[in-house]
């Protein structure tokens, strides 16, 4: 029998804390990466915060060409025990793959974290290992979103099988800033089956989506302005609006992350949906858009977070 946890002096033993916090990225749960370390590939990535955060915590270069990425070892432990925790909560955490990286760069060499060379694998072998386990099943309670700003690798770089019949949890997602970048990459991302959103951040110009979100063609929409860098003022949240009304017309759940560092969110763009199931999820997200507790449960208002990717 499970022996019960009250102590000698009456009181209740205090639950023991989760040992990864949760992530500031709201949109997520938890963040994992596989590695650190990328280069710079769309007017997006001006200001990625990424790079800062890696230049400040880890002092070897990993951005840019002739640079390796830095092999984080912990990370299939945390996706290990991400998926024991939500088993035995039953619940499902959504993962964000990855924060300091981007999942669908070309193979790069790895390093460790002493800055060491680690000769027999490349980030390629991390990947490939990833959607392994993925296909495996090892991780049925976690919902991957890989957010690339690279697209078109997609297909040429997950198993054959998930072009059939892609995994129910993940989510391909990128990152649109403007209408050219909006054009290609959407139409690149389309080319994918399965689950797909878009992070539509920093917004520099206003852009509609709406050619590309009929027929749940995207499950996904998040929007926001830029936070630090000499842009960080250009966004008007009218673009925000647009954008808002195109996925309520469309049942597409639409997240507003925010205007900037400064401002704060407009009532009217105090909303936050997300997809709330992973399997089936279309048919689920529509009805969480029509669901007005749902909208107001999740609509709530935020001061402006960190930088964006
Ligand atoms: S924004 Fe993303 S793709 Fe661009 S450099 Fe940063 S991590 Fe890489």
């Amino acid at each position: 029998m499970k022996k019960k946890t009250v102590r000698l002096n009456g009181t209740k033993k205090p639950k023991k804390k989760f040992k990864y916090p949760k992530t500031d990225i709201e949109w997520a749960d938890f963040t994992v990466n596989l590695w650190w370390g990328c280069m710079k590939v769309s007017l997006g990535c001006e200001h990625c915060y990424a790079e800062k955060d890696a230049k400040f915590y880890y002092r070897i270069p990993i951005w840019g060409k002739g640079t390796s990425r830095r092999k984080i070892e912990e990370a299939f432990i945390k996706l290990d025990d991400l998926q024991k925790e939500a088993a035995s909560k039953r619940v499902t955490y959504r993962v964000f793959i990855g924060s300091m990286m981007d999942i669908f760069e070309l193979p790069q060499k790895l390093i460790d974290k002493n800055g060491n060379k680690i000769e027999d694998i490349t980030t390629a072998h991390l990947r490939y290992e990833l959607f392994k386990n993925i296909s495996d099943h090892k991780y049925d309670n976690l919902v991957f979103m890989f957010l690339t700003k690279r697209p078109s690798n997609i297909n040429k770089m997950i198993p054959d099988a998930w072009k059939i019949d892609p995994p129910a949890n993940v989510f391909f997602g990128t990152s649109p800033v403007d209408k050219g970048t909006a054009f290609k990459f959407i139409e690149q991302l389309l080319t994918v089956k399965g689950n797909k959103f878009l992070s539509v951040e920093p917004l520099l110009e206003e852009i509609s989506l709406k050619p590309w979100l009929k027929d749940n063609l995207i499950n996904f929409v998040i929007v926001g302005g830029e936070s630090g860098g000499d842009r960080e003022e250009r966004f008007n949240p009218d673009w925000g609006r647009i954008i808002r009304d195109e996925c309520l017309e469309t049942n597409t759940p639409f997240f507003f992350k925010q205007v900037d560092r400064v401002r704060a969110i407009p009532k009217d763009l105090q909303i936050r949906h997300r997809p709330i199931e992973v399997y089936g999820c279309a048919a689920t997200a529509c009805k969480a858009i029509n669901d007005e507790s749902y909208i107001a449960m999740n609509a709530k208002a935020t001061k402006a977070p960190k930088t964006t990717k």
